[in-house]
């Protein structure tokens, strides 16, 4: 019997990386997982034949697909809001055009997602969001905009958690710092930057961020909301 058989999951971003691990392990514990995707339809899609999990196109930066999406799910046991992207690059030089997406995909779709998916999750519903380590501190120029976003959400976790904590559902950031992923490989350029702001050093596993977001939305966590949780091997501290 799995932790979560009967529980229905979203996964907003879970095609790739910490999203395609979130996937994994809520599928392996028994849940009924639906994940978005954008532009990787062909990993979304065997990842979906692989875990008997649904996969379904959703651009997070368009505000309507992302509320439709959450709504059409019906009620949700567990949201899981993952699907992130950064810039990097002179404040001064960047596009605003593309800085106002990332606020879109970063900021906007984790707030109307969350407040959708509370419209009709049951009591004792799980409300995840994946921040960064970022959201506390920024070590590097030229990632302004990325950790604004991830420090946004940490209003968010603390504002809704009173909004929704009457109804037990609980509102939790997960705060990964830095994970092997396409976006963040281990072996990449900023290894060796990144590895001297940490105790642990190396990359963290999409799989542990996945362990953390697992026990957040079981039943030992009912008494956790509003709170940042990091992981992130001494990165911020
Ligand atoms: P990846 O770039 O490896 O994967 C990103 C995932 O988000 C993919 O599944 C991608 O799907 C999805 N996604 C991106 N944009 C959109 C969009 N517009 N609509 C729908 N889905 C989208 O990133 P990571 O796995 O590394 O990061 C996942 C989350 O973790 C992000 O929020 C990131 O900020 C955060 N994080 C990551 C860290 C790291 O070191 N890796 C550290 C701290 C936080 P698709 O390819 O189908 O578009």
């Amino acid at each position: 019997m799995g932790a979560f058989d009967g529980k229905s999951v979203l996964v907003l971003g879970g095609s790739r990386g910490i999203g395609a691990a979130i996937v994994r392990r809520f599928a392996a514990d028994g849940a009924t997982v639906t994940f978005t995707y954008s532009g990787s339809r062909d990993a979304a899609e065997a990842l979906a034949a692989e875990m008997g999990s649904s996969a379904v196109e959703t651009d997070s930066a368009d505000r309507d697909a992302v509320i439709a999406r959450v709504r059409d799910s019906g009620p949700l046991d567990v949201l899981v809001v993952n699907a992130g992207v950064a810039l990097f690059g002179d404040a001064l030089e960047q596009d605003p055009d593309a800085v106002d997406r990332l606020f879109r995909i970063n900021v906007h779709a984790p707030y109307h997602a969350a407040v959708e998916a509370a419209r009709q999750m049951p009591e004792g519903g799980r409300i995840i969001v994946i921040g960064s380590v970022n959201g506390d501190r920024m070590p590097v120029p030229g990632m302004a905009s990325y950790a604004l976003s991830k420090s946004a959400l940490q209003g968010l976790a603390r504002g809704l958690a009173r909004d929704f904590g009457q109804r037990g559902i609980t509102v939790n950031v997960v705060q990964p710092g830095p994970i092997d992923t396409d976006a963040n490989p281990a072996n990449g350029p900023m290894k060796d930057l990144l590895h001297g702001f940490m105790a642990i050093k190396r990359h963290g596993r999409p799989e542990e961020v996945a362990g953390m977001v697992a026990w957040l939305a079981g039943p030992e966590a009912g008494f956790v909301t509003g709170a940042m949780h990091t992981i992130d091997g001494a990165f911020g501290a």
